[in-house]
């Protein structure tokens, strides 16, 4: 087990102006990066906090009671947020993840839902309104989540034996309601889409070499035939605090190993541009995909780079625009509203400036870093913290 490392400095101080550029950008029409990459998914991070410790996220030695979380005063509110969204939408953006932290546990978060559900997309295309949870609060809020205009949810669980799973999040959160709030929302029609079929409904698994490789099997056995895919997301070197090695890693080929022990596989196509997943189909007797038995997914971050197509940006809590998930700094768009007399075109015109220039690719680079530029060492900028910006 590789040594903690606990982060000297507080990643969320750092910020870069994000300043209105003195030739506007359009306000409106696609966006890309210098990479050609388009932007049209935005993750939302709707607070800092959350009741789970999974290690490789939010180590308890480190986000413990003396952590110092944003005060509320520093968050966006969901005008703010709404107002942004709406801007970002007007240069393309079509997904809107809502993360943190656990963003169930921001009060009233079904006002934010019902506002940004009614923002209206330049071409009428429906704007996809998603959102990653631990679950531990989705049994009571699915339904609320799904009046509010909420499409899917993404549930993240690392395994089905409650040993396993408390070692993964640290709490001690029984499996089970964790279950309970999946099937809640299935039952509230979260994850149907426009033909009333559960393609949206999607439950994600950090694999660690070193925990819960023997809960692969056991999952896939789970969802199988459920109509609720399963992604296997590699243990990645996010942040400054989880102690990431390279040895706790399990590439996604095993996992596909694994299960091909016991099922056998087909692989399918993307069903979208800058989908991080690789989708494989279970197989029927014949070998040929099964849409009835369903399918998994891996999502290979570390082994099998994707920062190719990468169309997402990173909103944090407090409204830093970040370009990639292991960046080491934002630019502080709520400067631009708080204080400020800046327009929405300047906001877009600001946003549009800022992405142009994005030439991140991290994963792609990993494997030529020299050693001691992990962002674990304290040589290097830190990474942000993906609880604070949201997986
Ligand atoms: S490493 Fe950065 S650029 Fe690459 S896929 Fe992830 S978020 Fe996108």
């Amino acid at each position: 087990m590789s040594e903690r490392v606990i982060p000297l400095v507080d990643q969320r101080l750092r910020a870069l102006a994000a300043t209105v550029p003195a030739l506007p950008i359009a306000a409106t029409g696609l966006l890309s990066d210098s990479l050609g990459r388009p932007l049209s998914d935005l993750r939302i991070s709707v607070t800092d906090r959350c009741n789970f410790r999974c290690n490789y996220c939010m180590p308890k030695e480190v986000f413990n009671k003396d952590y110092a979380y944003l005060p509320h005063s520093e968050l966006l509110n969901f005008e703010e947020i709404t107002r942004l969204a709406k801007v970002f939408v007007a240069h393309g953006v079509r997904k809107i993840r809502l993360t943190g932290g656990e963003p169930l546990l921001r009060k009233n978060l079904e006002i934010l839902i019902d506002q940004l559900a009614n923002i209206q997309t330049p071409d009428g295309t429906p704007l996809d309104l998603t959102l990653t949870t631990n679950g531990s609060l989705l049994a009571r809020k699915a339904k609320s989540l799904k009046d509010a205009g909420l499409n899917r949810v993404t549930v993240s669980l690392d395994g089905l034996d409650d040993a396993v799973f408390r070692a993964m999040n640290d709490v001690d959160f029984p499996v089970a309601d964790v279950l309970d709030g999946i099937a809640a929302a299935k039952d509230a029609g979260l994850g149907l889409d426009a033909n009333g079929q559960l393609t949206g409904l999607k439950v994600n698994m950090v694999v660690k070499r070193t925990t819960n490789v023997d809960q692969i099997l056991p999952m896939a056995r789970h969802f199988r035939g459920s109509g609720i895919t399963l992604r296997f997301i590699e243990y990645m070197d996010v942040g400054a605090t989880n102690g990431w090695c390279m040895d706790d890693v399990l590439p996604s080929a095993e996992v596909i190993q694994h299960i091909q022990q016991e099922f056998p596989l087909v692989a399918l196509e993307a069903s979208a541009p800058g989908e991080t997943a690789q989708r494989w189909g279970y197989a029927n007797a014949n070998g040929v995909f099964d849409p009835a038995l369903g399918e998994v997914g891996v999502i290979s971050s570390v082994t099998q780079a994707f920062c190719r197509d990468c169309n997402r940006a990173r909103l944090s809590t407090e409204g830093k625009l970040y370009l990639c998930l292991f960046a080491t700094q934002g630019y502080d768009l709520r400067s631009l509203m708080r204080g400020s007399q800046a327009s929405d075109a300047d906001i877009a015109s600001a946003i549009g400036h800022i992405w142009h220039k994005r030439d991140d690719r991290y994963s792609e680079l990993r494997a030529s870093m020299p050693a001691d530029s992990s962002p674990n060492s304290s040589s290097t900028a830190r990474r942000v913290e993906m609880s604070y910006i949201g997986g």
